[in-house]
């Protein structure tokens, strides 16, 4: 692995440890108060070893990737669709969107329903390609953030669900979100907060802590200052829509988090083949538009 042990945000070297499950030290840092986990991968080690097909179906999911994304899309379409519905005032009312990590797609679908000019970026090869038969070829670029070509200021709204947790270089990828954004467009951040009240009960069994993947964890005031230092103002954030469509084995198997006994307790009352709408209010929602 990398040893890659400055912060991913400011670069400083100094941290105060917050607990560490090895090889991960889990810090905040002394410069600029982000939490990051150190040692962590970058590059394209952190593309070829973590995001593999065994990410998106995982046999572990609970420290690494999903039991089934694309199996879920059904599920993701449900949760996309309510978050839809909560934001909708709050952003632009139509024209050309960009979902940075689309995945599947389901997104992106959702979108061009709605009459959006739909584009999606997606390392993933196995993933671009089912976003492709869904959005059109032409529509996805199979590529991280680092390396994706579009022309600047080309779109209304940019969207990253789940992504800046992820991203080796949290800033360069923002600064790169907001060459590409219209002066009048929107960026949206969907990202866990380490500060919210579910973080701070479940301590280290923290449902988020995936140390391969979460490289950087964000509090409201950390993320503005994020996005401030790539050029982004944030105008609005909220918890409300943050949650998702889950099924009964997702929940069975986070409750290894609390007990390692406890999925062997809940299989046989939860582990059927439902679903239900869970928010622990420990993510958030961030809304941006660029500085001048
Ligand atoms: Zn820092």
């Amino acid at each position: 692995m990398d040893a890659d042990l400055h912060c991913p945000l400011c670069g400083e070297e100094k941290a105060r440890l917050r607990f560490e499950q090895a090889p991960h030290r889990v810090q905040d840092c002394a410069g600029c108060g982000v939490t990051y986990v150190s040692p962590r991968r970058t590059g394209r080690e952190l593309i070829e070893e973590v995001y593999d097909e065994s990410y998106w179906r995982s046999n572990s999911p609970s420290s690494r990737g999903y039991a089934d994304y694309a199996g879920d899309a059904a599920l993701h379409e449900r949760t996309y669709g309510r978050r839809l519905q909560v934001l909708e005032k709050r952003l632009p009312r139509a024209g050309r969107v960009l979902d940075v990590g689309c995945a599947e797609g389901s997104f992106l679908q959702l979108m061009q329903n709605r009459g959006w000019s739909a584009f999606g970026l997606e390392p993933s090869p196995s993933m671009a390609q089912l976003a492709c038969a869904r959005i059109g070829e032409d529509r996805i670029q199979t590529a991280s953030l680092d390396r994706a070509r579009f022309d600047s200021e080309c779109f209304d709204l940019i969207t990253l669900w789940d992504v800046l947790e992820h991203l080796p270089a949290p800033i360069e990828g923002l600064q790169r979100v907001r060459e590409w954004l219209s002066p009048q467009g929107r960026v949206l951040i969907e990202t866990q907060d380490i500060s919210s009240l579910m973080a701070r009960v479940c301590g280290a069994r923290w449902q988020h802590f995936k140390h391969d993947e979460h490289l950087v964890h964000f509090t409201p005031a950390t993320l503005e200052s994020a996005c401030r230092k790539a050029g982004l103002r944030l105008i609005h954030t909220q918890r409300r829509g943050a949650g998702k469509y889950v099924r009964g084995a997702f929940l069975v198997e986070r409750s290894a988090r609390i007990h390692r006994r406890w999925p062997g307790l809940l299989r046989p009352f939860l582990g059927g083949d439902w679903s239900v709408y869970v928010n622990p209010l420990d993510e958030i929602i961030a809304i941006a538009e660029p500085l001048p």
